[in-house]
């Protein structure tokens, strides 16, 4: 039977209250409110990405506009210029043919001029698409920035806490170093289940670990006990400190 002078059992309090403030430590750590905004800031980003994959599917067709019209425009040009070649070449010289071809040449230009305007118009519509564009940059810019300060936020915050958990790790081992081990494999198995209290006092017939008054019956055996008796609370299994 393990023994536990009333001496270890309260280091074992001490621990206790420790490896309180460690999990608290712990807990801080991954609650840490920069982790929170990194995310939203990931969150940004990825609604920014939606965003800007609208405007620039808006800006390719766009741009698809404007090459179809410029390629018109240059196959315009290549028969004008044949057309051109074939009134200064001399090949035709009836006046009728030489009537139909220049008119033949007014109509090309006129359609030249028509889809230069519509090359116009289209490059006029991609001004404010290219302005959305830069406007999404700007933002991704900003939201770099911000991941940026996060990061650097975070680190250090992390750095702070790691070095008050190292601290108190250290206290805590020197505490823990005047206490049996076969005591403390037994507050740890406790402690190791979710919601159960490791080590409580006993004031009167209450025990701190879960509050409840212990039967009479229970209260007086423990008094009857040996002070070295390692002796758990009936209702939460808590070691005892009596
Ligand atoms: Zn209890």
């Amino acid at each position: 039977m393990t023994a536990a002078n009333p001496e270890e059992l309260k280091r074992l309090l001490l621990v206790q209250d420790q490896d309180r403030g460690l999990d608290a430590l712990a807990h801080q750590r991954s609650t840490l409110p920069q982790r929170e905004d990194l995310q939203a800031v990931e969150q940004r980003r990825v609604e920014l990405g939606v965003v800007e994959a609208e405007i620039a599917g808006r800006r390719h067709e766009l741009e698809r506009d404007q090459r179809r019209l410029e390629d018109e425009v240059a196959l315009i040009e290549d028969r004008i210029k044949t057309e051109d070649g074939k009134l200064y070449g001399g090949e035709v010289s009836g006046v009728k043919e030489l009537q139909a071809l220049q008119d033949e040449i007014a109509g090309l230009k006129a359609r030249q001029t028509l889809v230069e305007d519509q090359i116009i118009s289209v490059m006029e519509a991609a001004e404010p698409v290219d302005a959305e564009l830069a406007q999404v940059a700007q933002q991704r810019a900003e939201l770099d920035q911000q991941e940026i300060a996060l990061t650097a936020a975070l680190a250090e915050a992390e750095v702070a806490i790691d070095a008050e958990a190292g601290e108190l790790q250290q206290l805590r081992n020197d505490t823990a170093a005047g206490i049996n081990q076969e005591l403390l494999k037994i507050y740890q198995a406790i402690r190791d289940q979710p919601g159960r209290i490791g080590v409580a006092r006993l004031v009167g017939s209450t025990c701190h670990g879960c509050h409840l008054e212990l039967p009479a019956v229970e209260v007086d055996r423990l008094r009857k006990l040996p002070t070295d008796t390692l002796v758990h609370c009936e209702e939460c299994g808590a070691i005892l400190v009596r």
